[in-house]
């Protein structure tokens, strides 16, 4: 049985006090045993994370890093940094930066690769957009932004990576993908991997992300192959952030 995996994607929102408050509100809720939480805040409340998460059992992670470990590289941030910052995750290939930051397929490979390089926990991201979706596209693009990194990094990195199903329609949209879409496209990674090694296939988490909110999730979260979830919106108020978890409970 995989340990669902409830992750919070806050993008470039928030301010010293509401990450304090937020957090907070996180830790004053019962722990929960069976659910793993997670935090991704903007990189400068990283600190802050690490300083209030510390041996709290909430994980925290970055939203991006870039694959070189140093260098003349002005306003970017290295997987060593976050290692330095107490980080477990990072995200890898959001669709945020494939589409406004021109992150091709090759240059999530290389920050996957180096997330795992530094023992980051990478969370590698993919999905079709809705003309892709209209067109019979989906398994296609989400099978190349796949291979991309299986090209680069082997099935093996995938025994310590995590998977994001995230339909680019249903981010931030307030369409979510019924759970027999999001299913559907999670049976068929899940499927990819195990092709190539049984084992890490049937222990890969795979989150769905796209509109999860506190009265979606449970459905959502009951199918076979849907591990948990990857939240944008619904993660920057602590209750409604437990309330996806609690979902999954
Ligand atoms: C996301 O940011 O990855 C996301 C899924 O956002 P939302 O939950 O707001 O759709």
């Amino acid at each position: 049985m995989r340990k669902i995996l409830v992750a919070g994607n806050w993008k470039m929102h928030g301010s010293s006090s509401m990450v304090s408050s937020l957090l907070d509100g996180l830790l004053a809720a019962p722990r929960s045993e069976s659910i793993d939480l997670a935090v991704f805040p903007p990189f400068p409340y990283l600190a802050k994370a690490q300083a209030m998460l510390a041996g709290s059992g909430i994980a925290w992670g970055a939203q991006t890093l870039n694959p070189l470990s140093q260098g003349a590289h002005t306003g970017e941030v290295s997987a060593p940094m976050l290692v330095d910052l107490g980080c477990r995750y990072v995200l890898v290939g959001h669709s945020e930066r494939r589409t406004i930051y021109g992150e091709n397929d090759e240059d999530v490979a290389a920050r996957f690769a180096a997330a795992l390089e530094y023992g980051l926990e990478p969370i590698l991201c993919v999905g079709e957009t809705l003309q892709e979706r209209e067109d019979g596209r989906t398994e296609a693009v989400v099978e190349r932004q796949l291979q991309a990194v299986l090209d680069h990094s082997g099935v093996e990195a995938f025994g310590r990576a995590v998977m994001a199903y995230e339909p680019v329609w249903a981010i931030g949209t307030g369409k979510t993908a019924t759970p027999e879409q999001a299913q559907a496209v999670h049976a068929f990674i899940r499927d990819k991997i195990a092709s190539r090694d049984d084992i890490i296939g049937g222990q890969l988490r795979i989150l769905y992300g796209g509109s999860v909110n506190g009265s979606n999730a449970a459905d959502l979260f009951a199918r076979e192959d849907i591990d948990g979830g990857l939240v944008g919106g619904a993660s920057l108020k602590a209750e409604d952030f437990l309330a996806i978890r609690d979902a999954a409970a």
